[in-house]
């Protein structure tokens, strides 16, 4: 596998199947990773804790950094290369400038939905837009694979290349891939924040899947998102959000003859963990 820091490596890989991470990795992108291979384009991974997708007070700083673990999962995992690019090839203009510039960007309707990201991280969608244009347009893949487990974000970059393809055709045949979410034997959804759990807090994090697999007892949206705070509440956790929308606009729905999808943020001290999953997985 190599090791890619320059944009004239990079040129040489066009076509690729491209995983874009911030490090950090475990197998959730593992699987990513498998399945790009499986494609059997050049697999590239990208890895940029990327500063724009941040907000003040968010845990930039102190975002785990692993890269020589990183290299040897990516390995293992059949990629071709290992992309890091620096903050000049991604921002020539500076930081500062990006942050404002990411402000500015049309993002599709699927970023702003009220109730969820957007009300607890406003900005963060902009600059998850801002980078994995970036990546796209330096990189040219044909195909760039998504984790399911940011569920709002993978249907975020789907809208964003989907509706490119009706209008200016930015991206021609790029090819957006579904990553199913990867989970610990307890069920806890792999995260890169899961390592700044206590051993304490372990047990109270598995409120989120267990909240996801009891709503689906219910026969209606309303139902389903009280059995989720109730979960969650009694595993101790403050709940941003625990939300039933349609799987594919994420608005608001009032019954589920459409597929749906469950979605949740909540923390754990100053831990924030997000977990989905389909409506319809244990019917
Ligand atoms: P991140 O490094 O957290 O930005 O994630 C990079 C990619 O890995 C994103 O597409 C995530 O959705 C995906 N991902 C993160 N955790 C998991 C998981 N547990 N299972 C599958 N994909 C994941």
């Amino acid at each position: 596998m190599r090791c890619i820091t320059t944009l004239a490596e990079l040129s040489a890989l066009e076509s690729a199947c491209l995983v874009p991470t911030m490090g950090a990795l475990h197998e959730g992108h593992g699987s990513l990773i498998r399945l790009a291979a499986a494609t059997g384009a050049p697999t590239v991974v990208s890895i940029f804790v990327n500063p724009t997708q941040f907000g003040p007070g968010e845990d930039f700083d102190r975002y785990p950094r692993t890269l020589e673990a990183d290299l040897d999962l990516a390995s293992a995992c059949g990629a071709t290369a290992c992309w890091i690019p620096s903050v000049e090839d991604l921002y020539p203009r500076g930081v500062d400038s990006a942050r404002a510039e990411a402000l500015e960007m049309a993002l599709p309707q699927v970023a702003t939905c009220p109730g969820l990201e957007d009300r607890c991280r406003p900005g963060h969608f902009a600059g998850v837009a801002q980078v994995v244009a970036r990546l796209f347009d330096l990189a040219r893949p044909g195909s760039a694979i998504f984790g399911e487990k940011d569920y709002q974000q993978l249907r975020v970059i789907e809208s964003m290349v989907e509706s490119d393809r009706s209008g200016e055709n930015r991206w021609p045949n790029l090819r957006i891939l579904r990553g199913p979410t990867v989970r610990e034997p307890d069920g806890l959804a792999m995260s890169s924040r899961n390592r700044y759990l206590s051993e304490a807090e372990r047990p109270q994090a598995l409120g989120l899947s267990k909240a996801l697999q009891v709503a689906h007892a219910a026969q209606r949206p309303a139902t389903a998102e009280q059995l989720m705070r109730e979960t969650l509440e009694s595993h101790g956790l403050a709940i941003e959000y625990a939300a039933v929308r349609d799987a594919d606009g994420l608005q608001p729905i009032e019954d589920f003859r459409r597929p749906a999808r469950l979605l949740i943020a909540a923390r754990l001290g100053s831990v924030r963990l997000i977990d989905n999953a389909p409506a319809t997985i244990w019917r």
